[in-house]
């Protein structure tokens, strides 16, 4: 049997130089677990712009609609900020997303206890949290029509629409329920239906979708309550699913219950292909971060958690994918930092590729 394949797109900024630590780690599961990846990789975003004029080229839109998993780092940076919308960097993730119809965003909130000081919450509500947001992404009221702005009257109207189709909240809700089932089997549903008749309708689907699921318990709350909820006392969650809209709210404030950007991965995942596995992409949540970037000061665990993600949700190796994480911990508890996560006291920060050479170390030591 062939190898999985993993299509890898760096892009702009420092995403080529966390991706390249994404790339010893794959290499090291190759030689030290007998699980080889066939790797290819393409350009996206500003780089693709600067060698096709387009920030994704048909041929590469094909690849990722091949392979197994694609692994994306970042794009975008400011010698592409004055380009056409049609041509601007993000459109190259926008297309792959829209194209390969991604449609459940996962985002985990996980605090690592050595960092716990970082959040901007006490410590004890944050230590040990790992909590799973479901974030519906192809639908709702960012594509809802009507939309737009219109004359009405003397005034303007700003609209957009809510709109949500039955088999739109079923995929994703089921995709809650399943990811439940691999972690502590509880979903939490989170709309408006107190005032919103698409909250009434994801109500109800979401409750018959459970209904195939009866070892989840399962939850329903008001996002406005799921927001003070996720401050007051996140551990009470396990995965949370909930729209578009709300998702990009929620799921941000979730991340920042964790501190740095810098340690944020995230999964955008589609219908099953033919081979069983879900069409899949894995990106971290940071931008091209242009201010540090080409200086070797950028964290590559984002990336490399994102890595582990892939493992765990498209390769069916979950408990590799912990290895990789615990590694990761463990490097963390022995006081490696880079940069961003140097708390007040100071110290060396380590490189991109110190860092990357401590999570080898600790991977080596996991045998
Ligand atoms: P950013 O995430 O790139 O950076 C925000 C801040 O966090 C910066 O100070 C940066 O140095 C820091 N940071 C981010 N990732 C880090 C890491 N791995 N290690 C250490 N520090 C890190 O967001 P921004 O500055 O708003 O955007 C910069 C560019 O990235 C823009 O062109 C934006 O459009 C693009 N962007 C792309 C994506 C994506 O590719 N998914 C997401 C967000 C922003």
């Amino acid at each position: 049997m062939s190898n999985p394949s993993i299509l890898i797109l760096p892009g702009d900024g420092i995403g080529p130089e966390v991706m390249d630590q994404v790339v010893r780690v794959i290499d090291w599961y190759g030689a030290k677990r007998d699980l080889a990846f066939d790797v290819s990789t393409d350009l996206v975003g500003g780089a693709a712009y600067d060698a096709h004029g387009v920030p994704l080229h048909d041929d590469t839109m094909a690849k990722a609609q091949e392979v197994d998993a694609v692994l994306l780092g970042a794009v975008g940076g400011p010698k592409y900020d004055d380009l056409d919308f049609s041509v601007k960097p993000e459109r190259g993730l926008l297309r792959l997303r829209k194209e390969m119809d991604l449609y459940s965003n996962l985002r985990p909130a996980q605090c690592f206890d050595a960092l716990a000081d970082f959040s901007s919450l006490k410590k004890d509500i944050v230590a040990g949290l790992d909590i799973m947001i479901v974030r519906e992404l192809t639908s709702g009221v960012y594509f809802g029509e009507p939309r737009g702005i219109i004359e009405e009257g003397n005034e303007r109207v700003g609209i957009n629409t809510q709109r949500y189709t039955e088999s739109e909240i079923e995929r994703a809700a089921r995709s809650a329920f399943e990811l439940a089932m691999r972690r502590n089997k509880k979903v939490c549903s989170m709309e408006k239906a107190n005032v919103m008749e698409s909250g009434i309708l994801w109500r109800e689907v979401v409750t018959k979708v459970g209904e195939d699921y009866p070892e989840v318990e399962l939850s329903h709350m008001y996002a406005d309550n799921g927001a003070m909820q996720l401050v007051r006392a996140p551990k009470q969650f396990d995965v949370i699913v909930t729209d578009n809209l709300f998702g990009d709210i929620l799921s941000d404030c979730a991340a920042m219950l964790t501190g740095s950007l810098g340690m944020l991965p995230s999964a955008s995942l589609g219908a099953p292909m033919a081979n069983g596995r879900p069409k899949a992409m894995y990106e971290p949540v940071h931008g091209s971060a242009p201010d540090i970037a080409g200086q070797g000061k950028a964290n590559p665990i984002a990336c490399m958690l994102s890595f582990a993600m892939a493992l765990r949700y498209s390769f069916d190796q979950g408990e590799e994918a912990a290895r990789l994480e615990s590694a990761i911990e463990k490097v963390l508890a022995d006081g490696a930092r880079t940069g961003d996560l140097m708390g007040p006291e100071g110290g060396t920060p380590l490189s991109t590729a110190e860092m990357g050479d401590a999570i080898l170390a600790a991977l080596d030591a996991s045998l």
